[in-house]
């Protein structure tokens, strides 16, 4: 390895990002790590547990910040983008615009001091199911362990309870946008996805009814450090729930919406039947699916939940979902197509089961890369130096995702070293 040799900018922050950082810094690259949000770990740490062992997120995620806390040679770049760049394999020039966190150190702020605080935002953690103080840590085991100040949330009076309440040095309400300009060798892309939006879903309450929530508001719902506690409770009213539906491909594989498969969402409803399962022996599951797609050794997972007399499994897809006006209850009308019978059925709480659109869909990377019809970067015709990995190639679970961005961050490797 030459002693000169340039770093590698991973950009995005999740289990593919992070994966790809540690690897490569393993073996002695520096790698300069930018990830949007204020914490590491992108969607992975807003699940509640994961599947196959159904093990709470912090068990990767833990392992991984020590990793990264162990090795000077990643630096991190938080509530940061990439602007610009410019070059070509083994010398590229970018430029990352970072956000005012407002928050100096880590540590230097806690609950105390936040409790006195009338200003809210609304939690995007928790994909908006709750507020939080202006100035808040963003999740529990959020790294770098510091708060943020949403300073355009605060009221004067709180500015002014901050400042005194706060230690000297914590807090610098004048911190602006910061512009560093770096130069790297190769670049990993990383920026994962985002559910799709239930808004463009009219047919299935268009995110209008309370009780219609989506998969990845499940898994906050679910979670300890969710807007309940981690009680599966109906947002409009707060009861037990006791008869739910999983909606599957709402959104996908419809040539209207998302024509392809995300993967995963079979395997994540099934996961969500068991949380609620393990809380309420009582509850009722339906799961309304075109097919059940559980690839590979995730199949025993599914065999496993059809053994509970509680869950059922209906082939159809969901074609409207209505509300009653007085209990907020959703009617659900499917044709079950093995019986070839028109549904009508009643449940408490309904599950959007929505798909995985990539990031790149609506923000492109500052430079010309090949993408897919649906925004996914096409790793089939990769860019010299420019490698993608996990989630912004293709819809895919964990474990994937963390063996791409070995792979990536190997492609990277061995671009640095080209020419040796
Ligand atoms: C409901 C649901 C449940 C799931 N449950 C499981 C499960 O139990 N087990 C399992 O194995 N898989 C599960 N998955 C899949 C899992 O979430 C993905 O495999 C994983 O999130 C992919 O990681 P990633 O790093 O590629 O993307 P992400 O998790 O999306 O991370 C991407 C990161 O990049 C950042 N970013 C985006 N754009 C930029 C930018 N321009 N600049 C800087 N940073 C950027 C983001 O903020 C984010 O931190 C589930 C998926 C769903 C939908």
């Amino acid at each position: 390895m030459k002693a000169d040799v340039k770093p590698i900018l991973v950009i995005g922050g999740g289990i593919a990002g992070m994966t790809a950082a540690v690897e490569a810094a393993e073996v002695g690259y520096r790698v300069i790590l930018v990830e949007k949000e204020a914490y590491l770990g992108g969607r992975v740490v807003r699940m509640n547990r994961y599947f196959p062992k159904m093990c709470p997120p912090t068990c990767g995620f833990e392992i991984n910040v020590r990793r990264i806390k162990q090795n000077p040679r990643i630096t991190i770049h938080t509530m940061a983008t990439v602007e610009e760049i410019t070059g070509e394999a083994g010398d590229f020039k970018a430029k990352i615009l970072k956000k005012p966190r407002y928050v100096t150190g880590e540590y230097a702020i806690d609950e105390s001091m936040t409790e006195k605080l009338t200003s809210e935002r609304a939690d995007d953690f928790n994909y908006g199911m709750n507020q939080t103080k202006a100035l808040y840590s963003p999740h529990d085991m959020a790294y770098p362990p510091a708060y943020v100040l949403d300073k355009e949330a605060l009221s004067e009076t709180d500015t002014s309870t901050i400042t005194k309440t706060c230690p000297d040095g914590a807090l610098d309400l004048n911190m602006t946008e910061e512009k560093i300009n770096i130069k790297v060798g190769a670049i990993i892309v990383a920026t994962g996805w985002q559910p799709y939006d239930v808004a463009r879903l009219d047919n299935l309450g268009g995110g209008q009814f309370p009780n219609v929530i989506t998969n990845v508001m499940m898994e906050r719902l679910a979670a300890k450090g969710g807007p309940t506690g981690g009680e599966i409770v109906r947002p409009s009213d707060g009861k037990k729930v006791e008869n739910i539906a999983f909606v599957q491909c709402a959104g996908s594989r419809d040539e209207n919406h998302l024509p392809y498969c995300s993967a995963v969402c079979c395997m994540a409803s099934l996961k969500q039947a068991r949380y609620i399962r393990e809380q309420n022996e009582n509850a009722k599951v339906t799961i309304f699916y075109i097919d059940i797609r559980t690839i590979g050794s995730l199949e025993k997972f599914y065999y496993d939940m059809l053994e509970d007399q509680n869950v059922s499994l209906i082939k159809g897809k969901v074609a409207q979902i209505n509300q009653e006006p007085e209990s907020n209850d959703l009617i659900l009308d499917v044709e079950d197509t093995l019986s070839r019978e028109n549904l009508h059925q009643k449940f408490d709480m309904v599950v959007l089961a929505t798909g995985m659109v990539p990031n790149t869909a609506d923000v492109k990377i500052p430079f010309e890369l090949n993408y897919d019809d649906y925004g996914f970067i096409d790793g089939a015709t990769d860019i010299d130096g420019i490698y993608a990995a996990g989630c912004a190639k293709h819809p895919c679970d964990v474990s994937r995702v963390t063996k791409d961005s070995t792979a990536a961050a190997l492609k990277a490797i061995q671009c640095l070293n080209r020419g040796e």
